[in-house]
Order: C-alpha cells, then sequence, then structure tokens
C-alpha cells in the first residue's frame, strides 16, 4: 500500500510533469528539477515532503502546495498571520473611532462611494477587509523606507502635515523639495511597469494645489519617487503641476462631507473594476443604492437604474 508521503511525493511530481511552460527554456528547468527531485528522493532518505516542496521554487502562489505552510517549533506562521491581521483590523478600528471632521486625501483618490460606506460604518466582515494580512509587513517596511529616505535626504520640509479649511481636506506630505512635492512608493518589481501610477500622481497634486493656495509655496513639479521593494532601485519621475485637475479632487471633499450629513450614498465617482473586485460593500449596499449620473464600472448599460423601484412580477 501507498504510503501517504509516497501519495503526495507522485502527486507533486505529477503536478510538475503537468506544466505547461510556454518556452523551451522553462521547460528544460522544469525536467531539470523533476530529475533532481526524483535522484534526491533515491540517493537521500527524505524525512518530510515538506523538504521536498520547499525545495521546488517554481510552484505558482495559486497552487495549493505553495500554501503549505512549513511546520516549525519556534515560529508558526499562522499564527504570525492571524496576529497580523488583528494588528491591521485594530487599526483599522482605532481610525473607525476618530471624529474625523477632515476628508483625507486617500478618500478623495478612491471610490467616493465606498469612502462614504467606511466612513458611516456600513457593517461588514472587518476580517475579510484584511484577508491579505502581510499588508502589515510591506506598511512597516514602507515606513522603515521614508525613514531612512527622509532622514539621509536634503528636503527642504518632510511629512509636513497640511489641511485645507477651503475643501475640509487633510493629508501629509511625505516630501518638499524646493518647488517639488515629493512622493515616496516602495512597490514591488513585479507591479512596477517602468511608468508612474496615475493615482500617485494626482496625490501629490492635490498636497500641491494645497500648498500653493493655503501655504503660499509655489509648488510646479510632482516627483514620484519608487522605491523597488528588493532596494537596489530607486526611480523618480517629474510630472508638471496641474491646477484644474487638482481641483476637480479636492471638489470631492466637500462632496462626501454633504453626502455623510445627508445620510444618502453619493455617486461612485472614482471607483475602477479594480476596486469594486474587492470591495465588501458591493453586493449589500452598492449595487442596491440608487445611481445619479455617474454609473458603477460594472455596471452593464448606460441607463440610470434605482433598483429600490425595481418591480418583481410573481
Ligand atoms: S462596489 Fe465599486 S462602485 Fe460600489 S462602493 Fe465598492 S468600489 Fe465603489
Amino acid at each position: 500500500m501507498m504510503s501517504s508521503l509516497t501519495k503526495e511525493y507522485s502527486g507533486l511530481v505529477d503536478y510538475l510533469e503537468n506544466q505547461r511552460p510556454t518556452k523551451q527554456k522553462d521547460k528544460r528547468v522544469a525536467t531539470k528539477n523533476v530529475k533532481n527531485i526524483i535522484e534526491d528522493c533515491t540517493v537521500d532518505q527524505i524525512d518530510s515532503i515538506t523538504a521536498l516542496k520547499k525545495r521546488y521554487k517554481d510552484i505558482p502562489v495559486d497552487n495549493p502546495l505553495y500554501h503549505d505552510t512549513p511546520f516549525s517549533k519556534g515560529f508558526d506562521v499562522s499564527r504570525f498571520e492571524s496576529l497580523m491581521r488583528m494588528k491591521l483590523v485594530d487599526e483599522h478600528k482605532k481610525i473607525q473611532s476618530y471624529e474625523r471632521p477632515f476628508i483625507s486625501v486617500t478618500e478623495l483618490l478612491g471610490c467616493l462611494r465606498r469612502a462614504y460606506y467606511v466612513r458611516m460604518k456600513f457593517p461588514v466582515d472587518i476580517n475579510k477587509m484584511y484577508n491579505f494580512s502581510y499588508l502589515y509587513l510591506i506598511n512597516k517596511v514602507g515606513d522603515r523606507i521614508h525613514d531612512a529616505i527622509q532622514g539621509l535626504y536634503d528636503f527642504t520640509d518632510t511629512e509636513k502635515t497640511i489641511v485645507s479649511e477651503k475643501f475640509k481636506v487633510k493629508g501629509r506630505v511625505d516630501a518638499i523639495k524646493d518647488n517639488c512635492v515629493v512622493e515616496l512608493k516602495s512597490i514591488d518589481d513585479k507591479k512596477f511597469k517602468n511608468q508612474y501610477i496615475k493615482a500617485h500622481y494626482h496625490q501629490g497634486l492635490v498636497y500641491a494645489y494645497i500648498l500653493n493656495t493655503e501655504y503660499e509655496y509655489s509648488i510646479d513639479t510632482i516627483t514620484v519617487v519608487y522605491i523597488i521593494r528588493h532596494l537596489k532601485k530607486i526611480i523618480p519621475f517629474d510630472i508638471p503641476y496641474d491646477q484644474a485637475l487638482a481641483n476637480k479632487f479636492l471638489n470631492y471633499g466637500p462632496q462626501l462631507l454633504l453626502a455623510i450629513s445627508a445620510k444618502k450614498a453619493p455617486d461612485p465617482i472614482n471607483a475602477d473594476n479594480e476596486q469594486c473586485k474587492y470591495c465588501l460593500y458591493k453586493n449589500e449596499f452598492c449595487m442596491k443604492d440608487p445611481i445619479e449620473s455617474v454609473k458603477r464600472p460594472f455596471d452593464k448599460t448606460n441607463k440610470k437604474k434605482d433598483p429600490r423601484k425595481s418591480v418583481f412580477l410573481m
């Protein structure tokens, strides 16, 4: 009878052999890896199939084998993941408990309707919001990278808190250097496409507008600096200041505050399919709330539809 170790091993070998690499080179690498594993199995005594899995580094993240956490007496990975998730949830609850008379710049740049649901504490499973617990580590690493750069480079100002009394918007600028607002962003090398991400530019733009109109600065450039997370490359982009575009974003501030005081969900301004894909408010609330002039990204038609007015024929 086949032992469970042998079964798991043959499963792994089946999986590897059934991979269909598109490139001939990948195919050769995969075959070589399978061969190495087989040779190792016959020569060495395998204590655990886990050790075998760890050796094969090309298992994609969506394969269940990837998620098999290696056992360790000294460090329980699953427990650490739960601790990170708990910390993220705690931080979320803490922010929710504050009185927030000002709209944050981050709220202006994402889906306005979603920001409304968050502010109004519409009930969702917060744990699901932080399913990806590694966000905790990513944030921590990002903070340290900020500290290192801000501490070393001769910026004119760093971590400057700014408030727009006119638009009721608040934010914190990473750095200012002469006439440039500088946004520091750490990014995964696989996600970096050799161009700046529009939302990062828009963030700097909003800061620049507030600095120019309410703090007597003359910002003419937004510099978005990408620090690739392997920490071996930094790529800055200089993008010109656009007052009209900044003004458009800032006007969402009073719009959101108005929606909050009227207790009426605003249109899904600034929403995109990526945000909707992971939005916990989608089915329970967003789909049921009416829209006025901006449709939801996933709405199929251009028709304005109020589902509350739908008539069901029995
Ligand atoms: S589902 Fe999309 S449009 Fe609706 S609130 Fe969420 S992000 Fe906004």
